[in-house]
């Protein structure tokens, strides 16, 4: 495809990106038309989406797929991908050659060869780690803009291998314990993962991924507010799945820890400063309060969610006076409001019901 011999660099990237999620190709495929999508971008058309021809049929493209794995492997350094690119090329052209040739080549570098090529693998060891560290976020980079794209696939798979990266990293530099920064990466990608995942009808892997969003995040030595509310997030992900699945139990379970989190937290900073009085971290608390209030209800018990709503209510009304005008907090408290309303209504009309039978 010429990449080797490509002179403006914004060509040989754009080659690589699928022009309907805007990000590296995944799983791409040739139209009949000579354009080329991710299979996923492409899977529900029936027209190209560049030229408008009719598709019949969708060929895989192993070759281009290899491409953009080369430019992930050098995290997007164009200079470094058209070496590389070259490089293959210029082998690929050897390899076409005779096989008998290039086996005597080899043959011929004799001892002196082999010692040369143990050193150079030493030198790349040694840079592995930072080499690691960059291929991460750049993975990490990819799976967000596939996100944002709208390929949960390419998203999911991305999200995978920066967590294998990841996890392999943090393990390498912790003997004893996994650092704070360690466990939030891994916590948050996890659980875009599992979005992901969710996105895509997989529900087994969706749940597999919250459960270890949790399960890194709670090896974090300290409990950061970043970490609190990751946790929070992560179990009320898991939570909304088991609810979507009717598995209210489960629900609950999840549901309620995310609140045990976030009150413990709540109560460490009262102890501090004024703590609870933080808008943010107050409607938190209530939408926490009202998930376990929610599912309380779906499951019978009208006193225990009567005791959550009454204290997401009482929250409600303490930091109305300290939100801002026409601040995203403002629109978050206003939403929380009017659930809290709904599920008062749901709650008296039960209990009337009772009062009636
Ligand atoms: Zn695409
Ligand atoms: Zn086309």
């Amino acid at each position: 495809m010429g990449f080797g011999t490509a002179k403006k660099p914004k060509t040989v990237e754009s080659a690589l990106i699928c022009s309907r999620c805007d990000a590296l190709f995944f799983d791409p495929v040739k139209m009949d038309c000579q354009h080329y999508f991710c299979r996923a971008c492409i899977e529900p058309c029936s027209d190209c989406l560049m030229c408008g021809a009719d598709i019949h049929k969708r060929t895989p493209e192993p070759k281009l797929e290899d491409l953009v794995e080369l430019f992930i492997k050098v995290c997007g350094d164009l200079d470094a991908f058209e070496a590389a690119a070259a490089g293959r090329a210029a082998a690929d052209s050897k390899a076409t050659a005779t096989d008998d040739d290039s086996n005597a080549a080899t043959r011929d570098k004799g001892s002196d060869g082999g010692a040369e090529q143990h050193g150079s693998e030493a030198t790349s060891k040694s840079s592995n780690a930072k080499d690691d560290v960059a291929r991460a976020e750049y993975m990490l980079q990819c799976a967000l803009r596939s996100m944002a794209g709208g390929n949960f696939a390419a998203a999911a798979a991305r999200f995978g291998r920066c967590r294998e990266q990841l996890v392999s990293l943090a393990e390498a530099a912790a003997e004893t314990s996994w650092s704070e920064d360690s466990c939030c990466r891994l916590g948050d990608v996890c659980g875009s993962q599992g979005v992901c995942e969710q996105r895509l009808g997989r529900l087994n892997a969706a749940e597999g991924c919250f459960k270890d969003s949790i399960h890194f995040l709670k090896k974090s030595p300290v409990r950061s507010g970043q970490v609190v509310h990751a946790l929070a997030v992560s179990n009320n992900k898991l939570g909304d799945l088991h609810y979507s699945r009717q598995e209210h139990e489960l629900a609950r379970s999840s549901y309620s820890d995310a609140l045990a989190i976030r009150q413990q937290a709540c109560e460490v900073q009262v102890q501090d400063d004024d703590g609870c009085a933080h808008v943010s971290a107050a409607l938190n608390l209530v939408t926490s309060l009202l998930k376990v209030a929610d599912i309380e209800e779906v499951l019978g018990n009208s006193k225990a969610a009567s005791e959550c709503l009454a204290k997401a209510d009482n929250l409600l009304v303490s930091v109305s006076g300290n939100i801002l005008p026409g601040s995203a907090d403002e629109a978050k408290h206003r939403g929380l409001q009017n659930f809290s309303m709904k599920l008062g209504a749901t709650l008296n009309a039960n209990i009337d019901d009772l009062k009636v039978s």
